[in-house]
């Protein structure tokens, strides 16, 4: 999810890797495939764990540290230069751009504790004057979702467990739904279309890089296998060290929704 990146350009230095992106390949190829990580990717790869290992022997005992802040963009970057390479290697053309936003109607979920604080604590520094809004939709999205979900557990009630019920996922099934309502981010400001919060717009935001028309990245497509969209995750390694520094800063145990916790953090920041 990229709305807003011309805003705000990242700190890394990728600025090879940035360019060499608008390669001569056709950007509406489809290609199925996983993309192949490439050495230079790997490389990069190490660095980011080794900066994790880091940050979760650091002595930050609050997320918003500045100190650990500071790391923690770090490891954005450097994971903004490992997808970079991938594309690179794979002669790819990302198709996202600021004022987009499609991705930004999803109920966002796998938020990292210390990024929901973050996010919570420039608000309350920062934008003070856009909260009562921002707490406003939270609170409706969520109510929208827990409808939907009384309704998604009505649908799997009335069909047989050990025949099509055993082939839907409830959890895929609540977030396609929810994804169908078209409901934007209320972190993305309405009138530009761009994240109020880009520079720590989580990570999990910074994962889907789609190759075909935007056109296509709008719930209609969203089940049709031969748009290319990506999820670029970070390799097993250094997602079980973000897992551990999510538990190291977290406060509200099972929340990992960008709209219930931010919600949270900002009551919090208000008591
Ligand atoms: S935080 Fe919200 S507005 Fe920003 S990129 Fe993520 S979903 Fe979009």
């Amino acid at each position: 999810m990229v709305p807003g990146k011309e805003q705000y350009p990242d700190k890394a230095d990728c600025t090879e890797s940035t360019n060499s992106r608008h390669t001569e390949v056709n950007p509406f190829d489809l290609a199925r495939e996983p993309l192949p990580v490439p050495e230079s990717a790997r490389t990069i790869q190490t660095s980011i764990v080794h900066r994790l290992e880091l940050l979760l022997k650091g002595s930050s005992a609050w997320a918003c540290d500045p100190a650990f802040q500071s790391a923690w963009q770090e490891v954005l970057s450097l994971t903004d230069c490992y997808q970079e390479e991938i594309v690179k290697h794979a002669r790819r053309f990302a198709t996202c751009a600021a004022g987009c936003a499609s991705c930004c109607s999803h109920w966002v979920e796998d938020v990292n504790s210390f990024e929901a604080e973050a996010i919570a604590d420039w608000l309350l520094h920062h934008a003070p004057e856009k909260i009562p809004a921002i707490v406003d939709r939270c609170r409706r999205d969520g109510a929208a979702l827990s409808q939907l979900q009384a309704l998604v557990e009505a649908r799997l009630a009335m069909l047989d467990p050990a025949e099509e019920g055993a082939e839907i996922d409830p959890t895929d099934l609540l977030l396609a739904s929810f994804y169908r309502l078209r409901k934007l981010c209320p972190l993305l400001d309405a009138g530009s279309r761009s994240c109020l919060v880009y520079p720590l717009r989580p990570l999990t935001c910074r994962m889907y890089v789609s190759f075909s028309s935007p056109v296509k990245c709008v719930p209609r497509y969203a089940d049709d296998s031969d748009i290319p969209t990506y999820l670029f995750d970070l390799e097993e390694e250094a997602d079980q060290l973000i897992d551990q520094l999510h538990f190291k800063f977290m406060k509200f145990e099972g929340d990992t929704g960008l709209r219930s916790l931010v919600l949270k953090y900002l009551e919090q920041g208000e008591m």
